[in-house]
Formats: structure tokens, sequence, C-alpha cells
């Protein structure tokens, strides 16, 4: 069985740990290795070796950092394929996915390019007599990463280009579920000319987190997951002094409009229903027909229609449009959840428990499945089920939706399908959510702009990438200085001083 090692001060290293895990293919339902699992000893050396590489990445110049970043982004173009398969094999994700979320981490890397222009402090000219005022912002020493498993490379990506980019040492802490693909971007980044030490990745589970949470060389920590754990690494990291962005869970909800365009409406919402098999922070996961019975009538006949014809199999073959989900347990909690909605009272519109790919009989799949007249009170409805499963809910108006979204816990991403600009713009200011689409269902921001939600979906100020990213990852210095010609006698005032 193949061993999944750590990268420390830039090697790949077993370092102390004789702890592992098992490494599933989602498809095959065998174990194809075991992944390491970091000791705190273990997390020492990672966060040592990163101590000692940012005294001199810290002083690298911006034309030296900026260099690397463009070597590494030519790599990461280079390699998407490679990463896109490895992602495939651990995670089950189709390779087209797969190549979607590479595509999005670059462009996180092609922000980082501009660091540069990024870092520009301000300055003021005589804000008083021969005096000037100027700001500038710097690193802050290692930082650490602390990422879930259904973005194994995109979301590693929202933080350490920018993080190294500020002239920061980064740690990071992958998911132990589908690890191997940091171990291909750690040798990328080496093959681009980064110094040894200033990226470095520890596998493993609690123990390895809280290493990190309670390290007192790690200086910031930016955590994606689940929201009980979020809200976890919120409070112990913030204990021990550190600064934390913690993205959590989400329940996304997508409003359709009787005036949208039904097929338009039905084919999106699907898509990001059933995409990546419901595992992504932004999927959609509750549609909330608006109109009279009708109109939620005929939105769940095309919707089902829909669902009901998506391609399952798995992540390698390319006729699939979605694969299987990630472990065994995660199956057997979504099909679960399928069976108290029935018994709370859903309606099943297509069933996806018990799929069975031909050929694959022990993936790990579960197929499309559209439940419908869920209420808010229904498990189904509460819960972030995290799989391909749609729970349709019924709204009068446009209002009654807005307020649905806001009595729920989340606050990540919601959307609205519409042909109406007045109730588009009544929804955008209406929803209590940081990220909202207008037909568009899935609205992940561009890397220039910071992704991240409201209310239980964000613990801690800051969204990550983009500006938020840059104030993230380094603290400001102000000057105020004077360059006097000296005329003596000196008279200095003891009044606080004033333009
Ligand atoms: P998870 O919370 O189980 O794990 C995330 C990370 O935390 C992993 O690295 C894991 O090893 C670690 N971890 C798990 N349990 C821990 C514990 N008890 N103590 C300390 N560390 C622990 O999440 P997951 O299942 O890997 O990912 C799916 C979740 O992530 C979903 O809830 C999804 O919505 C969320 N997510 C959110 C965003 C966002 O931007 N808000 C993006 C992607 C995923």
């Amino acid at each position: 069985m193949r061993t999944i090692e750590h990268w420390i001060g830039g090697a790949a290293t077993r370092a102390g740990s004789t702890r592992t895990a098992p490494v599933w293919n989602p498809a095959t339902g065998q174990q194809q290795a075991d992944v390491l699992l970091a000791s705190p000893a273990d997390v020492d050396v990672a966060v040592s070796a990163a101590a000692k590489a940012f005294e001199s990445w810290s002083q690298a110049s911006l034309t030296q950092r900026t260099r690397v970043l463009f070597a590494f982004r030519e790599l990461v173009h280079r390699h998407a394929r490679e990463l896109a398969e490895i992602i495939a094999d651990e995670h089950g994700k189709v390779v087209s996915d797969a190549l979607g979320e590479v595509q999005r981490g670059l462009e996180v890397v092609e922000f980082a390019c501009g660091i540069p222009h990024l870092l520009k402090g301000d300055f003021s000219d005589q804000v008083s007599t021969g005096v000037d005022v100027y700001s500038f912002r710097e690193p802050l020493g290692v930082v650490a990463g602390i990422t879930p498993f259904n973005f194994p490379v995109m979301v590693p990506m929202w933080m350490h280009p920018v993080a190294i980019a500020c002239g920061n040492a980064f740690v990071l802490k992958p998911s132990e579920r589908d690890p191997s693909a940091s171990l291909l971007v750690a040798s990328l980044w080496s093959e681009a000319g980064l110094p040894d030490g200033v990226f470095n990745v520890v596998h493993g589970d609690k123990d390895a987190v809280d290493a990190l949470l309670d390290h007192p060389d790690v200086g910031a920590v930016s955590f994606v997951g689940s929201t009980p754990i979020a809200r976890y690494i919120h409070e112990r990291a913030s204990a021990n002094g550190k600064r934390v962005q913690a993205l959590g869970g989400a329940k996304n909800h997508a409003v359709v409009l009787p005036d949208a365009d039904l097929d338009f409406a039905s084919n999106h919402l699907v898509a990001a229903a059933m995409g990546s098999a419901g595992e992504r922070c932004m999927a959609i996961s509750a549609a909330v027909a608006v109109g009279a019975g009708g109109d939620g009538d005929r939105l769940v006949e095309a919707v089902a229609a829909k669902a009901a014809a998506v391609r399952v199999g798995p992540g390698r073959d390319e006729a699939s449009e979605m694969g299987p989900v990630i472990t065994a347990a995660a199956r057997d909690r979504i099909a679960g959840y399928v069976d108290t909605g029935e018994r709370q009272g859903a309606t099943v519109a297509v069933d996806g428990r018990g799929l069975v790919v031909p050929g694959h009989e022990d993936g790990f799949f579960v197929g499309p499945t559209v439940l419908d007249h869920v209420t808010p009170s229904m498990d189904v409805y509460r819960d972030e089920i995290f799989g391909p499963v749609l729970s349709v809910v019924r709204a009068g108006d446009v209002d009654e939706a807005i307020a649905l979204i806001n009595a729920n816990p989340y606050g990540n991403g919601t959307a609205i399908f519409t042909g109406s600009g007045e109730a588009a713009r009544r929804f955008q200011r209406g929803v209590r959510v940081g990220m909202i689409g207008i037909n568009v269902p899935i609205p992940v921001p561009m890397a220039y702009y910071s992704f991240g939600g409201w209310k239980d979906s964000l613990f801690g100020q800051s969204h990550m990438h983009g500006p938020e990213g840059i104030a993230f990852y380094t603290r400001a210095k102000v000057v105020t200085s004077r360059w006097p010609r000296v005329e003596h006698p000196v008279a200095a005032s003891y009044h606080f001083p004033t333009a």
C-alpha cells in the first residue's frame, strides 16, 4: 500500500509519524493508499521549517517574489490535467469538473502575481509643516491553512498564493481524505523556485489541527470546512491570540420566480445541485418555487426530468456528468436523510438511493435526488446534507422567499432566477447572504473579489482572497516622518501633537 507523506522544508518526509488513515478510491470503493497523520511533534518540525524560511522570504524583493509566482502559475497551468486526475481518483468528481476547480485556483495565483501593485501603501505629503505620513504592509510570519475534502486544490489556493506573495511562510493541513494533490502542488512551488520551507504540507486529523491552533509561532489560521469545526477553530485559535478566518457550511437557496425561463432555470438548478455530487459549499440544495401551486408543479416536473437524466459514473469516465460521493459513510448518511425526508412528509420526485453503477458495484454512488413539498421544519431542509439532493420548498411571492432565506442560519450563497430587474434588486438588497447570483446559480466571486458567507457560514471578519485576503495576511505600519532643517534653540512643545 502506497504511503502519502508530508512535505516539510522542501522535501517529502515521514517525519516521526506512526499513525495513518486510509485513502479510498470512491469510484471503486477500494483503499488506494495510507496517509500519514502528523503528531504535534511533526507539526512543530513543519512550523520550525516555516519560521526559518520566513526570515529570508519576508526579505525577498517584490521582484523576486513575483517571479516565483509567475513561474508557479505556468507550472500549475501545465500540470492542470494531472492535478485534475489526482482529484478525480481521490475525491471522485469528474475530471472536467476537477479541471474547473484547478482553473478557479489558478485565478487566485494570477491575482497574487499582481502583488507589487496590491501591496502599495498610501502617502500623504506635508500633513504638517515638513511632516509626511505613509503606510505599508508587512507579512505576519508563519500562517496555517486547514482545508476540506471537497476542493483539494482550489480551496488551499484561496490561501497559499496570497499568503506567500505577501511574504509569509505557509503550513497547509489538507483534508486527510484526498491528500495527494497538495503534494504535487508543493513540488510545483519548489520547481518554481520557492525557497525550501516557505510552503509545507502536514497531513493529519484533529491532533495536527489542534497542534497548529496552539502553536505559538503560528500567527494566523485560515480554515474552510463544516460549521461546527469552523466555530471550534475560530474559538480555539482566537483564544490563543491568533488572527482567524473560518468559513463554514451552507444551505444555499435558489429562488425561481414564475417569470423565469423554465428551461434555463431548471437546467441550471439541476447542474448546481448535482454537480460534484452536491459536495460544494456553493451547491444549490434548496429550490424555492415561487407562485401558485401550478408554477411549483411545473418547476418540479422540469427539474425531475433533468435530474433523472444525469449520467452518473466514475470520475475518470468522460461520459460521466456526476461521480460518487467521498466515502461509504457519506453515501449512507445521504440516503438516511432521504429516508427521513420521506418519513417527515416530503415527496420523493427522483430517488437516488441504492443506485448501482455497472462495473463499479462497490463505489460510493448516490443518484440525483429531488424532494418536493419540503417544509422548513424537516431535517432535509434544516441540515446541510452535502450530497446530490435538491429539496423544493414553495413560497407565495419573492418577499416570502427572502424571509425564508433570512430565517436560515446559514448565509453562504443564494441565487434568483427571474426576468424582473425589480425583483432581482429587491432580492439582492433583502437577503442576508454573502454571495448572490442573479440568473447565475453558483455565484463564486472572481479571485480579485473576496469569497465568503455570512452568519453560520463564516466565523471571524475576513473573507478569502481578493482585497480581504491581502489584508488578512499582512499588518499595516503607518510612519509619520520629518526631516527637519534644525534651527537652534529647539522649541519642543509639551501639548499633544496637532497639525
Ligand atoms: P470538515 O469540517 O469535516 O473538515 C475540514 C478540515 O477540518 C479537515 O482538514 C479536517 O481534517 C479538519 N477537522 C475535521 N474534524 C476536526 C476536529 N474535530 N477538530 C479539528 N479539525 C478537524 O469538512 P469536510 O467534510 O472536509 O468538508 C465539507 C464541509 O466544508 C461542508 O460543510 C462544506 O459546506 C464546507 N465548505 C465550506 C466552504 C466555504 O467556503 N464556506 C468551502 C468548501 C467546503
